[in-house]
């Protein structure tokens, strides 16, 4: 059975491909630099650890969030199941936005012709949390037009109003009419698995990636509801540390003559699976959001992976951690650097996980709803 309940936020449409400009909506002054679109990253509303972290976009991309995200928040005892399932929310959670959907976000140093707005810079830490709404004025005409994010735990953005911008096409000298979109006409699977290096899920410092639990939360919700409440089976090594660990807390235990469910990854320039696995992990594209299906005669369940972490779960581990050819010579005690080691378990990420369980509609089934209810009541134990 096809497993079709993948949250819809590829990126359609003519325009992807074009470099674009957004202004003040009121005034027309030019609030970004040229952007080209790609998809929004799975990590984009999730914290991470108490640090500083990276811009959520590359220099010179924007993404669209088609979910409303931001004040006004309303409290699940306001909102109730129908109200929530209208909006694809299928699972009691804290709060829902109802400010607008469609908010562009954009790198920081993207952002153009726009100020402060004092009374609204409140954060938690150590900079902007956009608790107040829009803390960005259009510099001209002084319309609230964005909200700059870059407190501790939040990935650093500028999201932009939608209502209080336009787009344009960019006509300058770089800008559209003299773009070359061929290259960048639909999803080009050769960008994910050209280097083969993906995102490397350990940092030097030992600390897991930040990219990785957002990304195998997410993933972790679509493998649980693929399962249909049977234990899954992954290959060991690092599919087993980031998902194998996770699958067996959360579903139940293997008995003898019970039905063990099988699951690896599948996708462009990977040799198919020789056993025909029951769910197959592939990876979503980063710029235009498509999931990669595989052929048409396969029957597995089929589970979206943002693709760095797919890429390296792909392909790194064809590496041999041994030297080609001899040992080391004498008085070498190691070989440096090492490949760096985590010095914690994994922990995939329990609000990513929560998140795109409650949008899947498969959470209405008991057995489902009884997980996601442990996980909500509990979200720091294990696996998470
Ligand atoms: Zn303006």
């Amino acid at each position: 059975m096809k497993h079709k309940e993948i949250p819809a936020v590829e990126v359609k449409g003519e325009a992807e491909d074009a470099r674009v400009l957004f202004v003040c909506e009121r005034c027309g002054t030019a609030l970004t630099a040229p952007v080209t679109r790609v998809a929004l990253p799975v990590h984009a509303h999730h914290h991470y650890g108490h640090d500083l972290l990276p811009p959520l976009m590359a220099p010179g991309t924007y993404a669209v969030d088609p979910e409303p995200y931001g004040p006004p928040w309303r409290p699940w005892s306001e909102i109730g199941p129908a109200e929530a399932a209208a909006r694809g929310v299928y699972a009691p959670v804290p709060a829902l936005s109802y400010g607008e959907p469609g908010a562009i976000v954009i790198a920081p140093g993207d952002a153009r012709g726009t100020v402060l707005i004092p009374e609204r810079c409140d954060g938690y830490c150590q900079g902007l949390d956009g608790r107040d709404g829009p803390n960005l004025a259009c510099e001209r005409c002084g319309r609230a037009v964005a909200t700059r994010i870059d407190d501790c735990s939040l990935w650093q953005a500028v999201w932009l109003a939608p209502g209080a911008v336009r787009r344009l096409p960019d006509d300058g000298p770089n800008g559209s009419s003299g773009y070359d979109g061929s290259a960048r006409s639909s999803a080009d699977w050769t960008e994910i698995t050209g280097d083969r290096l993906g995102t490397p899920p350990v940092e030097p410092s030992g600390a897991w990636s930040p990219l990785w639990p957002p990304a195998v939360g997410a993933a972790l919700a679509h493998l649980v509801a693929a399962s249909q409440g049977a234990p899954v089976a992954v290959p060991d090594g690092l599919m087993t540390d980031v998902f194998g660990h996770a699958l067996d807390a959360l579903l139940p235990p293997e008995r003898p003559g019970s039905q063990v469910r099988t699951a690896a990854l599948a996708g462009p320039n990977l040799a198919s699976s020789p056993s025909s696995p029951d769910i197959v992990l592939v990876p979503r594209h980063p710029r235009t959001g498509q999931v990669w299906q595989p052929p048409r005669n396969t029957r597995a369940a089929v589970v979206p992976l943002a693709a760095g972490v797919w890429t390296h779960l792909s392909f790194q581990s064809e590496r041999s951690p041994l030297p080609v050819t001899g040992g080391l010579p004498d008085g070498v005690l190691r070989d440096d650097p090492l490949p760096p080691h985590p010095w914690t378990p994994f922990r995939p990420g329990s609000a990513a996980f929560l998140a795109t369980l409650a949008r899947l509609p498969a959470v209405r089934r008991p057995w489902l709803r009884e997980i996601y209810d442990r996980v909500a009541d509990r979200p720091y134990d294990r696996p998470f």
